[in-house]
Order: C-alpha cells, then structure tokens, then sequence
C-alpha cells in the first residue's frame, strides 16, 4: 500500500471509530487522567521510509503511561543484555496489570516488564544505572525522535505518585524477597514519572519504529538495540502488552501491541511499519476501546496481521 491509500485508509477508520468513542470510560485512578476529554481519536502511521500520516486526533499528546514500559524495557536490556532476564520473566500473566496474587508464589519476580510488578522492577535496574532514570527514558524518547520538546507531565506525574497505594504495595512486597535493590519510594517516583510522559499518536509511532526494523534506526541506521532484543519487545508486546486481553488482542489484531490507561495503543508491523490510536475511554481490562477497535480494523483492512490475512 502506498502512502495515499494508507492515509485514506486511516481516514476512514478514524470516521468510522469516532462512533465507539462514547463506549467504556476514562481512568479515574489517577485523578489527572480523568480530566482529559474524552471523545478524542487519533491514529497515525510511521512507515520504514520515515514518512508519518496522521488522522484525527494523532497530534495531540497524551499520557503514554504503560506505554512508556516500552521505552524502559528497551532502555534496560540495551544496558543490561540477555541478563535482565534473571530479574523479570516472559509469560503473559493472565491478571490484571496491577496484581499482586503471583507475586507471593513466585517469590517476587514478576511474570512480565510490563505488568506493574515488571516495569518496577526494570525502574530498578534503571534506578542503578541512572541518576534519573526518568529522565533517561525521556531523553532516550528524544533520540529516537531526534526532538527534545517531548516532556513529562508534571501534574499527572504527581497526580499518580500521590495515589500510588497499589503500586507501593507492589514494591515494598518485592523489596520483602530482595528483589528490589532500591528503596520502593525511589523506584515509585521514577515510575510515576516516567508514565506521565506525554505525546501524541505521531511521536509514539515514530518513536517506535525500530521495532519494526530490526531494532535499528530505519532513518538514522544506527541500532538501538540489537535485533535478538527487538525480536524480544515484539514477543513480549504480543503475548503481554494488553495484560489479560493480551489472547483477544492477539486474536482480533495479531499484532505486537502495547496499551496505556491514558488511551494509547501502540502497534508494530514487523519489517513495515509502526502505528498507534488512542482514545481515552477504556474497558475492564484498562485498555482504549475505539483505539483496539481502530487498529483491529487497520490489521483487517490490510491483511497485515502477522497470522496472515482474513
Ligand atoms: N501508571 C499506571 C499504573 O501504574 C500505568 C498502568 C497502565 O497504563 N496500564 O497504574
């Protein structure tokens, strides 16, 4: 498809979406996502050439939240390699992405990075390897962009870090098993940093291109993490990147996705593309129902599943 047909297409997805808009509801756990309007719809494509196409609401930025566990994952394995595995597993772990049951059966470390139990921890090893690891996913998220006006949102960062109950129990139970080497406190303000980055839709895609090369850089050539660690992300999104919908996803979508409470779903096409929706409505499982539903229609319109076409 060239680029005409596909920014038809994802014109005609966004018209078509805006009707499932209304269905679900917004993140209230963290007060300041529920302040975001929330009939918003963006979608945009970013192809190997560097070309991005956007519809609808697509420049708008937004909270990335579990998005942004993306970013860290990439961050850590760049710096830690194939041992990263030693600290956090590779399963899908059928719960929802803040539970605490598997925890105490396997004795703190966690069944995935991007469940929250996961994503704490690789804040952990970031916190050992940066003096602010937040600000080491954000200026990694500028390389990729190659634009340094991508920030943090410091009211929703707040906002979280000021309801972080469920996520401080996580990890002071993990610190109990000696799976967390910095105190909870720490590796807390630096999650909730990080998650209250925010973009848009045309970022996000661009910004996650490499997945769809090989881990490198299509534009620039250089990589960003070797392809074994790319290959890695694209298993794990697709196994883990809708928590305990990650089985529907892969079903209706057959796509590497991860999802965000702020809305945001981001997606990767192996060898051809990136692309992310967003929506701020979401359903029980905490992910956008018209994003999922836009980009489910993107992966059947083009038959680029990577189960094949339907
Ligand atoms: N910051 C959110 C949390 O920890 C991220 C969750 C999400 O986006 N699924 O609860």
């Amino acid at each position: 498809m060239n680029a005409s047909s596909l920014q038809a297409l994802i014109d005609d997805i966004v018209a078509a979406t805006r009707s499932r808009c209304d269905e679900g509801a917004v993140a209230d756990y963290i007060p300041a996502l529920a302040k975001v309007p929330p009939d918003r719809l963006g979608m945009a494509i970013a192809t190997l050439d560097g070309t991005v196409l956007r519809a609808g609401d697509a420049t708008e930025p937004f909270s990335i939240q579990s998005i942004s566990k993306l970013f860290a994952l990439t961050l850590a394995l760049r710096r830690e390699g194939e041992s990263l595995w030693r600290r956090v597993g590779r399963e899908p772990s059928g719960t929802p992405f803040n539970s605490l049951v598997l925890l105490e059966r396997e004795q703190g470390i966690p069944r995935n990075p991007f469940v929250n139990a996961g994503a704490l921890v690789i804040t952990d090893v970031l916190c050992q390897r940066f003096l602010q690891p937040e600000r080491a996913v954000l200026e990694f998220i500028h390389g990729l962009l190659g634009r340094t006006d991508v920030a943090i949102d410091a009211g929703v960062a707040r906002s979280e870090r000021q309801h972080s109950d469920r996520n401080a129990a996580i990890a002071h139970f993990m610190r109990s098993f000696g799976k967390l080497g910095s105190q909870p406190a720490t590796v807390l303000d630096a999650y909730c940093a990080q998650c209250a980055i925010a973009m848009s839709c045309a970022d996000l895609a661009r910004a996650s291109l490499f997945l769809a090369a090989d881990g490198r850089d299509p534009l620039g050539g250089s990589p960003v993490v070797d392809a074994l660690a790319a290959r890695r992300i694209n298993a794990l999104m697709l196994t883990c990147g809708a928590y305990d919908a990650a089985g529907d996803f892969a079903c209706r979508i057959g796509l590497p996705t991860k999802t965000g409470v702020g809305g945001g779903i981001l997606a990767v096409v192996p060898g051809r593309m990136s692309l992310c929706a967003w929506s701020p409505r979401l359903d029980a499982n905490g992910n956008s129902i018209a994003a999922a539903a836009a980009i489910e229609r993107f992966a059947a319109e083009t038959g680029l599943s990577i189960f094949g076409a339907s």
